[in-house]
């Protein structure tokens, strides 16, 4: 180290305290990368690396990037999973003796960001931390631009399954881990494979009992009691808090309650169910156009987008919560006045919950604190809206907004209406805020009036007529004088630059007024910041009461936005109670419904009960509706139990503790397993977490192997589905074999439906309505044809299903004459065939029929 510069000194220094981060070193406007980071980062951020000479034989490499545009580069390696450490310079270049003194101010992790330009303001960006000793696990979650924390304590023979559910509902983007943990072997598999999170294992010393306990008290105080008897959970919070705090240095104080929830309060949704019913973004390509919530999500502000989501994650099992819930939109679908009333008010409020986290944090602009009042500025006339509404949810809403009149004016009177980005200039303070201020600016605002005054006074001195005083940033104030008049200088002047037609010069009395000038400049810049950190601090200050109205805010956000899907999708009301029935009538698929355009959706009936008709066994041929039926019945009692309306035209549904979904293809063949495998897994999965009280969806059990296999399989499955004594649950079963449509005459509790479709010969229609019995034909055939497979293959799969279903289990093989060989060149099907047939060759010029040669090649 000896021959490096003192500055290099100190970056090594500070880069030793940050390995695993990229470090963004501050030197004058810059953020400068060195080494390894400068090589990373100029790779990740398409920057220019260069080199620095720092006193070793080799220039350090070095990259870059302008401090007052950081944001998006430390975004962009952020979402790449990266941290970033920010050193600042935490002196005055300009007073300092020597070196500037410099730190680290905040690490910027995956799950710690804080700015609204990298975050999405539809989704909270959670921070997971969990731990577990050899019984339990404790688990919380926290979005520090929101100041929200969740948490849970998770013990019993399902926990892991536990775990992963509330992972992939929460969906962190990072996870800290301690403790027994590590002994769960599939876990990081999953979050590998299903989740985008970095994860970090925190040394032991992070999960200190006293440590921990300490911790957690001086964050929360008495909102510790609700955690105070469970050791695990004190130990997630406390090594969660601590690397915050390691992390962003301040600002936590926006982290005060713990939201203690118990998985057992919200209906289970494990991952593939979760991604299986599209609920949030569709499988396919991860889009929020065709999802549940692309549905039910025409919230207006930032707040209701996030919760929205949550409730959609989170469905209720509390009936009276649950229709706490509905009745709030039932009064909203009734009053459309009312409900479009809101809809606008609510329209263009800002994103109080993250605006308020950097009023926190000391980061908010004289920009920000204006986006805030401009939010509140509209609570009055929300708040008149709901004041006479009846619903209880409504009445609590009513009751948790605050006006915050003072907040507001507090705002209003202090700052501009529209304030510069920066909080270092000045220009933020309105005028007649604060009376010393004011004196200083029209010092400074007079300055104008007092070199125009020395302008004349030393024109006149002079005698020179174009005299000018002039600023520039090299010499400050200046007086110009041109060529011509040269000769007519005083001696009092001293001359400065020379430029091609004047010459420029100073004055002691210029200097002295220059000072005074400048000196209030730079008080008036210091006292604004001072009057403008005193706003936002006692905005801070009150903290409690705006995150309260803003929560408020987003509920009736929510509200608001069921109810209008409702009105405009005509949704139904439907009956939760804790009954076994799940009974609907003319119900309809909610997304199906709202992407088709043309053809109208087809409504179908529902009636499962766990204490009787408990098991569907659903035939059909491919493409009849199967699974859009299945996945209508469980998306139904989802947005049911979420609180919505649901499209049906009545409904009544006992509320279901878990839906379980094993559909179609998986994506785990990413991970080496083969689609039976996974597909296997998950049946296990469900049939060992499944209660009495879920909703199973199976589509196509036994698909993925030999068919006696697949059948025997798919029959046990059923079996134990429908017994009472071991599973019992409500279940809906789609299968291509047709022969387990006889356990309706077996079992008890199982029922056959199957899709009605209208054969004319060889021609299929869907019907798309779902009818009781089973299918007598599989038109498997049939359903090839439409989809366009040639004649020839149709014709011979007829010929082979004909001896196979006579007995014969082997089909004789097809006789390869040449003369068939050239039937079927020449089949209907043929493209070629199809525009040779629309030529007419006496009127083709010769031109055109060699372009048609060409073109017929084409189409081979
Ligand atoms: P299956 O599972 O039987 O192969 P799907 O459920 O995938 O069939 O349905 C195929 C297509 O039929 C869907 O994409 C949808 O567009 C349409 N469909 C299904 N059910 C209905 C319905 N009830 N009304 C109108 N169209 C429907």
């Amino acid at each position: 180290m000896a021959e490096l510069s003192p500055m290099m000194k100190q970056y090594f220094k500070i880069k030793e305290q940050n390995k695993d981060s990229i470090l963004f070193f501050r030197l004058g406007d810059f953020y400068e990368m060195f080494y390894d980071d400068a090589k990373i980062a100029s790779k990740e951020l398409e920057l220019t690396l260069t080199g620095r000479d720092c006193g070793q034989a080799e220039r350090a490499p070095m990259c870059g990037v302008p401090f007052h545009s950081c944001e998006g580069y430390i975004a962009r390696l952020v979402a790449k999973g990266y941290k970033v450490a920010i050193c600042e310079q935490t002196e005055d270049p300009a007073t300092a003796k020597g070196l500037v003194k410099r730190d680290i101010i905040r690490v910027i992790t995956p799950g710690t960001v804080m700015e609204s330009s990298m975050l999405d303001e539809g989704r909270n960006n959670y921070i997971c931390c969990m731990f577990s000793d050899s019984k339990k696990i404790g688990l919380c979650f926290c979005d520090i631009s929101t100041g929200e924390l969740y948490a849970t304590e998770i013990s019993g023979s399902d926990s892991v399954n536990s775990l992963t559910s509330q992972l992939a509902s929460y969906n962190p983007r990072e996870i800290l881990i301690g403790g027994d943990i590590v002994k769960i072997k599939s876990l990081p598999a999953f979050i590998k494979s299903k989740l985008s999170a970095g994860v970090e294992m925190l040394r032991d010393e992070s999960f200190d009992n006293k440590l921990c306990t300490d911790t957690v008290n001086m964050q929360f105080g008495e909102e510790m009691q609700c955690i105070a008897d469970s050791q695990v959970l004190i130990n997630a919070i406390g090594a969660l808090i601590n690397y915050l705090k390691e992390t962003q240095k301040n600002g936590l104080e926006r982290i005060n309650k713990i939201e203690l929830y118990s998985d057992k309060q919200f209906m289970n949704l494990d991952y593939n169910t979760q991604r299986n019913l599209e609920l949030t973004a569709t499988m396919l390509n991860k889009e929020k156009r065709g999802s549940l919530l692309w549905v039910l999500d025409k919230t207006k502000t930032a707040m209701g987008k996030r919760l929205i989501r949550s409730w959609l994650e989170h469905p209720l099992l509390n009936v009276s919560a649950i229709n706490n819930r509905q009745s709030a939109v039932e009064e909203l679908v009734n009053n459309n006045m009312l409900r479009l009333d809101i809809m606008d008010a609510l329209s263009g409020i800002f994103d109080i919950e993250r605006l308020m986290t950097r009023i926190v944090y000391g980061s908010a602009n004289g920009r920000e604190l204006r986006s805030l009042a401009a939010a509140l500025q509209k609570l009055p006339q929300l708040s008149e809206l709901v004041a006479d509404c009846s619903a209880k949810y409504l009445k609590k809403v009513y009751k948790e907004i605050d006006l915050l009149e003072d907040i507001y004016n507090l705002i209003d009177s202090a700052i501009v209406e529209e304030p510069p980005f920066s909080v270092r200039e000045g220009g933020m303070i309105k005028k007649g805020y604060n009376p010393d201020l004011d004196i200083l600016l029209t010092d400074m605002n007079d300055s104008k009036g007092i070199l125009a005054r020395i302008e004349a006074e030393q024109r006149e001195k002079t005698g020179i007529p174009k005299l000018r005083v002039g600023y520039n940033k090299v010499f400050g104030y200046y007086i110009e004088v041109t060529n011509s008049y040269k000769d007519l200088v005083p001696e009092t002047y001293i001359r400065k630059q020379t430029l091609t037609n004047c010459e420029r010069y100073i004055t002691q009395d210029l200097k002295d007024i220059e000072g005074r000038i400048l000196g209030a400049k730079d008080r008036s810049v210091a006292m604004e910041y001072t009057l403008f950190d005193n706003v936002r601090k006692t905005v801070a200050d009150n903290l409690e009461r705006i995150q309260k109205t803003a929560k408020a805010i987003a509920v009736l956000d929510v509200l608001v936005s069921l109810a209008n899907v409702a009105a405009d999708n005509r949704y139904v009301r439907p009956e939760v109670n804790l009954s076994t029935v799940i009974r609907l009538k003319d119900s309809r698929h909610p997304v199906v419904e709202a992407l088709l355009n043309d053809t109208p959706f087809v409504p179908n009936d529902v009636y499962l009960d766990s204490a009787g008709e408990r098991v569907a066994i659903i035939t059909g041929p491919n493409m009849a509706g199967k699974s859009t039926y299945m996945r209508q019945v469980a998306l139904i009692v989802l947005m049911a139990q979420m609180g919505s309306f649901v499209p049906a035209s009545s409904a009544t549904i006992g509320v279901v503790d878990s839906i379980f979904t094993r559909v179609g293809a998986s994506d785990d063949l990413a991970s080496g397993q083969s689609t039976f495998m996974v597909e296997m897994s998950e049946v296990a999965n469900i049939v060992k977490s499944a209660t009495s009280k879920s909703l199973l969806i199976l589509d196509e059990i036994g698909r993925g192997t030999s068919t006696f296999d697949g059948m025997s399989i798919a029959r046990a499955v059923l079996e134990y589905c429908a017994d009472h004594k071991k599973l019992g649950a409500k279940t809906l079963f789609a299968t291509h074999y047709h022969e387990l449509t006889v356990m309706q005459d077996l079992l008890d509790g199982v029922k056959n439906y199957s899709i009605a479709v209208k054969k004319r010969g060889d021609d299929i229609t869907f019907l798309r309505r779902i009818i009781p019995g089973g299918a007598d034909d599989s038109f498997g055939i049939e359903v090839a044809k439409l989809a366009g497979l040639p004649n020839s293959i149709i014709n011979r799969a007829k010929e082979i299903l004909k001896e196979l279903e006579s007995g014969s289990n082997a089909p004789t093989v097809i006789k390869e004459k040449s003369e068939d060989m050239q039937m079927s060149l020449i089949s209907n099907d043929n493209a070629v065939v199809e525009r040779l047939s629309e030529v007419d060759l006496n009127t083709l010029t010769p031109i055109e029929a060699i372009n048609l040669l060409y073109e017929l090649k084409g189409m081979i």
